[in-house]
């Protein structure tokens, strides 16, 4: 049943902490206590340092937003997580060994409104946004079940291609990332996180501005706009042009070259198809993950064979684009966005109260 979504500590800063601690009475080091427990991603009762009437005064917040309720292992040490929030209502996350550090992946909303053809996480539409809190709650949550701490962490890299479109929770995510790579918090550097978007050029013109180095991609997955309306509604209302020209602008500003993802469909391996996205991108700083689609239940949509793949990277490099074909990790674990909820939920699996579960399954 979904419930009214509770506040979390995690929403803020260790400066507001402090202030919600002295307003409430208590002496400032306590809050110093409060926000590491929150990083440790431990509950209060879990604290042998926080005394009860302390979390007592504390009791409209919660300190665990994301309650891992069920995880599976894949392939080359991949673990996918679906997590509860308070409301009841469940997003996904994957943990992703690599060689240079491990990368989560997170939502940032409660399904999407963009509804993309390839897509299982906008079936139902947009559910509603996450929190800051609840965006930094799912990576706290893979940390800690990974064994890492808030110095020691078991992650180095971040990524929003979970559920949602994230410049469509655009304050709470530039809060989210605020928080993470803050020197009192996790202190994740901003180079290390990723930004995916299908694409929404006044958002990005916006995000250009924040002085935030982080790594922008945008979900292209089409050279041409008649066929990326046919895949994505967001091209209906922005031609590939103005996304494009919004992308330049981030590089100029920032300096972070942008990187497009391009899944291979029947459609978007045609050899016009990639004439025109040689065009659309040559001579520019930008690189291009070409990505295998993963199959969606209820979709139709099918991916090109791997030769196809090959023969399209040496296309791009003969033309100095620098390409890479994205590992298809997580593909046996339902690892595209979404997919993973949506059959937990066909599957009829009963949840039960967010309060039932403890943190981490
Ligand atoms: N809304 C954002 C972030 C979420 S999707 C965006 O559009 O970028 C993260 C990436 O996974 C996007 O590139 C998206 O197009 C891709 N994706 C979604 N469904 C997929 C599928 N079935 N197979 C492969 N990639 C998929």
């Amino acid at each position: 049943m979904i419930e009214e979504r509770k506040k979390c500590i995690q929403d803020h800063s260790l400066e507001e902490i402090t202030a919600i601690v002295l307003e409430r009475g208590f002496p400032k080091f306590r809050s110093q206590q409060i926000f590491e427990l929150s990083l440790s991603y431990r509950d209060w009762a879990e604290s042998s340092n926080i005394p009860k009437s302390l979390s007592e005064a504390f009791s409209d917040y919660v300190i665990v937003p994301a309650k891992i309720i069920s995880k599976v292992n894949g392939n080359k040490g991949v673990t996918k997580y679906l997590f509860l929030l308070t409301d009841n209502s469940i997003v996904e996350g994957v943990y992703l060994p690599n060689n240079y550090g491990n990368t989560v992946c997170v939502s940032s909303q409660v399904g999407c409104a963009r509804g993309c053809e390839f897509c299982a996480s906008g079936i139902n539409g947009l559910i509603r946004d996450l929190s800051p809190g609840e965006i930094l709650g799912q990576v706290l949550a893979i940390n800690r079940e990974k064994n890492g701490t808030k110095n020691n962490r078991a992650i180095s890299n971040v990524v929003l291609m979970g559920s949602g479109e994230p410049l469509d929770n655009y304050v709470n995510v530039i809060r989210f990332i605020r928080l993470i790579t803050s020197e009192n918090g996790l202190n994740i550097s901003p180079r290390n996180i990723t930004l995916s978007t299908c694409g929404i050029p006044d958002k990005i013109y916006k995000l250009a501005k924040e002085e935030i180095p982080l790594t922008l991609t945008i979900s292209l997955h089409a050279s041409s706009d008649i066929d990326r309306q046919k895949i994505m509604p967001i091209a209906k209302v922005y031609s590939i042009k103005d996304v494009v020209k919004a992308a330049d602008f981030y590089y100029s500003n920032t300096g972070r070259r942008v990187s497009y993802e391009y899944a291979l469909t029947e459609l978007s391996s045609k050899n016009e198809s990639i004439d025109d996205l040689v065009k659309l991108l040559k001579g520019k700083q930008v690189h291009i993950n070409l990505i295998r689609l993963n199959p969606v239940r209820g979709k139709s949509i099918l991916g090109s064979e791997d030769k196809r793949a090959e023969e399209i990277k040496k296309i791009l490099g003969d033309n100095g684009i620098s390409a890479t074909i994205r590992r298809s990790l997580g593909s046996d674990i339902d690892g595209a966005c979404g997919q993973l909820r949506n059959h937990f939920l066909a599957d009829g699996k009963k949840i039960k109260d967010f309060s039932e579960y403890s943190v981490i399954g």
